[in-house]
């Protein structure tokens, strides 16, 4: 992955939280076992699981403030100087934080272009928040062990960096790369179009091959292919064939079948709430090809 080194860079939606989180200090969410054991792993995505039902109920986490539903706190988080320094393609082709602002540029210029013109929902962008340690967000208070997620009631999407080498590649063995993260954020922004569009609504079943949470989950990996398509031709990013694999190896990563195996558990469908590793192929490389909203229309599909 290649950024066009004359690209001007927005940093205006992506911030920093820094590490500790919010004033009081991080609150952990309490986890049976440690990260590294097997078991951590279900742990962590009992964790995951429980925010994305939360959030699929359509109500998110209680808010401390206790405000509207679209209201947040993170106006109390600080933001640290992280990408101040961002300003152009060559930066991002030579820092890694700099590189998440170019992707989530070349995010927000997609779906601005492709919602409107192939749905009739207006598009309005996500902000995008990066932490360690832990964060408060409109769906309440998060700690890095839940994995980068989307907040639907603040609209922002979250990630403890630290997430891809020590998960996604530690515990899951990824191969890692370049493109692992920003195929990540590209899911999470699938998630925001669902939001958009509403169809965060239609999610009745939360758990199970056949579930409606699986269907969104695939759907999600199904727009990262439709943006991933894009970027590839874009003037701002330049992909290689490599970079596909690496989106392809990082869905297969964290199917729910690998996940289940890597902690020790054996593969129980009826346990899935994100579809398994060829699922997640299948659909990224659907949304990549076809490059539709329609072609990603996982809830009418009889055969997932
Ligand atoms: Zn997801």
């Amino acid at each position: 992955m290649r950024f066009n080194p004359k690209a001007r860079l927005d940093t205006s939606r992506v911030r920093d939280g820094g590490g500790g989180g919010a004033s009081g200090g991080p609150m952990r969410i309490p986890l049976p076992g440690g990260t590294k054991a097997g078991g951590g792993i279900g742990a962590v995505l009992i964790v995951i699981l429980f925010l994305i039902l939360q959030q699929c109920a359509g109500g998110g986490l209680p808010s401390p403030g206790g405000g509207t539903s679209s209201g947040t706190d993170t106006s109390r988080m600080q933001d640290t100087e992280r990408y101040d320094n961002c300003k152009t393609g060559d930066d991002a082709n030579t820092d890694v934080d700099c590189a998440r602002v170019a992707v989530e540029n070349s995010l927000v210029d997609y779906w601005a272009d492709t919602l409107p013109s192939q749905s009739d929902t207006q598009f309005s962008p996500a902000s995008m928040t990066t932490f360690s340690g832990a964060v408060p967000t409109g769906c309440g208070q998060a700690s890095s062990q839940v994995g980068p997620f989307y907040c639907p009631p603040d609209q922002g999407i979250y990630l403890d960096t630290t997430f891809f080498a020590d998960v996604l590649e530690g515990q899951l063995g990824g191969q890692g790369g370049d493109f692992v993260e920003p195929y990540v954020l590209a899911h999470e922004y699938g998630h925001h179009v669902q939001n958009l569009m509403g169809t965060m609504g239609r999610v009745r079943t939360q758990q199970g091959a056949d579930s409606d949470a699986v269907r969104l989950e695939l759907q999600a990996d199904c727009y990262a292919g439709m943006w991933t398509a894009h970027a590839e031709d874009s003037e701002l990013i330049t992909l290689d064939p490599a970079d596909i694999e690496e989106a392809l190896d990082s869905a297969k990563a964290v199917g729910d079948d690998r996940i289940q195996q890597k902690s020790g558990q054996g593969v129980d469908p009826e346990g899935w709430t994100h579809g398994s590793s060829e699922q997640r192929m299948a659909w990224f490389t659907r949304g990549y090809e076809e490059g539709s909203l329609e072609a990603c229309d996982t809830f009418s599909a009889s055969d997932l």
